[in-house]
């Protein structure tokens, strides 16, 4: 089993994933608040994580990938309310929307996909917990965590608490931040406003729970704490997952997650993709335009830890990129990859070894498509047949669809390819040549090959 190194946020270096349970590993990565339609930057997470789970379980691991669905939060109830809709069902048509959305992606669903909506009990015990334990208070009907009596706050952001701003509006008079005995301190369970639309009863009276809270119990409740991997986007080390960490500590003097894994931010036009920003790219825009391949071939061009910048060069070169594996697979033809001899094999599978190395030192994708793109190249230059091997690769990147044989053409375009096949046999090459437009405007490209002429899909 090759060793693999993660980079963990919370120390600021590359280790060795060690699982809790040998051979078991349970991913936690922090999934959209349904209140609109998802754009690329939360598309980023939901491709390098289930990218990561495939990998590992390549690897010979177990894999528990959990991505929940935040559907209670503030951002729903203003988006509901600005609407005129009851939140419930926004949050449920913009959760069909995000299933929807990455369904197209074709890298499948993840293991558990718990809703806040539906964890109410155990958020509920875990704000108890906190509460008997003195690191948490009730005040007008709200729950507040008392920041200061967890002394490892701050370990994950590495943040002083001075440069700590909860973003709850305490600064702002028109927010009741006054029940907190200390500004740093942030809201478990929110007592029921008269412009919400739902509320759930509790110890506190009837309200709903705060965001990091839904996440430190719904992760619990699957995969129970100290975790192997807790994933998300960098933007949410501080509060969020700051916060879920010091919520798990302080309830059940263990650490929530062993490792902190966090992809960076797409920047469009060399601005951080911020949730709340306008004009943005929504996948499944991307997705009709580019395809789902390409979309993440995008993603995946580079290291998920650096920034992405957003452009459609970029998913233009990735769609270049897709189809240079395709036309790749076509060469080969399915079956067992066969090598001429030894030297020939060991060769060729070098590329494919640093491939599966570069991923297990922090998951370098673009590290591991060079070796792919080596291996494609070493495949061409000696002739070697059967795509099996590249199969393997593309698996884990949830490409193997490249390698899939093209879907035989209409009968009407079989037949102008007929028609266009007798015109060059007749040596009319004008009417042979029309005909291939024709068959072109259709989204064929007729291709000339060994065994007769062949039709190609062209490309999306
Ligand atoms: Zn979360």
């Amino acid at each position: 089993m090759r060793e693999i190194r993660l980079h963990d946020t919370r120390t600021g270096e590359v280790l060795p994933l060690r699982p809790r349970d040998p051979g078991r590993i349970g991913i936690y990565a922090c999934g959209p608040t349904v209140y609109s339609r998802i754009h690329i930057g939360n598309a980023r997470p939901f491709v390098v994580f289930s990218l990561l789970k495939r990998f590992l379980e390549h690897e010979g691991y177990d894999i528990t990938l959990v991505v929940n669905i935040t559907d209670i939060n503030d951002k729903i109830y203003d988006a509901a309310r600005a609407q005129g809709r009851p939140s419930t069902e926004l949050a449920a048509e913009m959760t069909a929307h995000y299933r929807a959305d990455t369904d197209a992606l074709g890298l499948g669903r993840p293991d558990h996909e718990p809703l806040a909506s539906q964890t109410m009990e155990a958020i509920i015990e875990h704000i108890s917990a906190l509460v008997f334990a003195g690191h948490a208070y009730a005040a007008g009907g709200d729950v507040y965590f008392r920041v200061r009596s967890d002394p490892a706050y701050g370990s994950l952001s590495h943040r002083r608490l001075d440069e700590m701003d909860q973003g709850e509006g305490d600064s702002d008079p028109a927010h009741p931040g006054e029940h907190k005995e200390d500004p740093h301190d942030f809201a478990l369970w929110k007592a029921h406003k008269p412009d919400e639309d739902t509320a759930w009863d509790s110890p506190w009276g009837r309200g709903r729970p705060g965001w990091h809270i839904e996440c430190s119990a719904m992760a619990e409740s699957i995969l129970g704490v100290e975790l192997d991997i807790h994933g998300g986007g960098s933007d949410l080390v501080f509060p969020h997952h700051e916060n879920e960490a010091a919520q798990t500590r302080a309830a059940r003097g263990r650490e929530l997650a062993r490792l902190w894994m966090h992809n960076g931010m797409i920047q469009l036009t060399g601005e951080k993709m911020a949730k709340s920003a306008g004009n943005i790219a929504l996948l499944h825009e991307l997705l009709a335009r580019y395809g789902a391949q390409a979309v993440v071939m995008y993603l995946i061009s580079g290291h998920y830890r650096q920034p992405l910048a957003f452009s459609d060069v970029a998913l233009e070169r990735a769609q270049a990129n897709v189809n240079h594996i395709r036309e790749a697979g076509r060469r080969l033809g399915a079956g067992v990859t066969s090598y001429r001899d030894h030297d020939e094999k060991r060769h060729i599978q070098s590329f494919r070894d640093r491939f599966f190395d570069a991923l297990a030192a922090d998951f370098n994708t673009p590290s591991a498509l060079a070796n792919l793109y080596e291996w494609i190249r070493g495949a061409g230059h000696l002739g070697v047949k059967g795509h099996n091997d590249l199969r393997e690769m593309l698996i884990v990147l949830g490409l193997a669809s490249l390698l899939e044989p093209d879907k035989q053409a209409p009968l009407g375009v079989r037949e102008l390819a007929e028609l266009r096949d007798q015109a060059r046999a007749a040596r009319d090459f004008k009417t042979a040549d029309k005909l291939r437009e024709r068959i072109a405007a259709l989204g064929w490209e007729v291709r000339d090959g060994i065994d007769g002429p062949e039709l190609i899909p062209l490309s999306q």
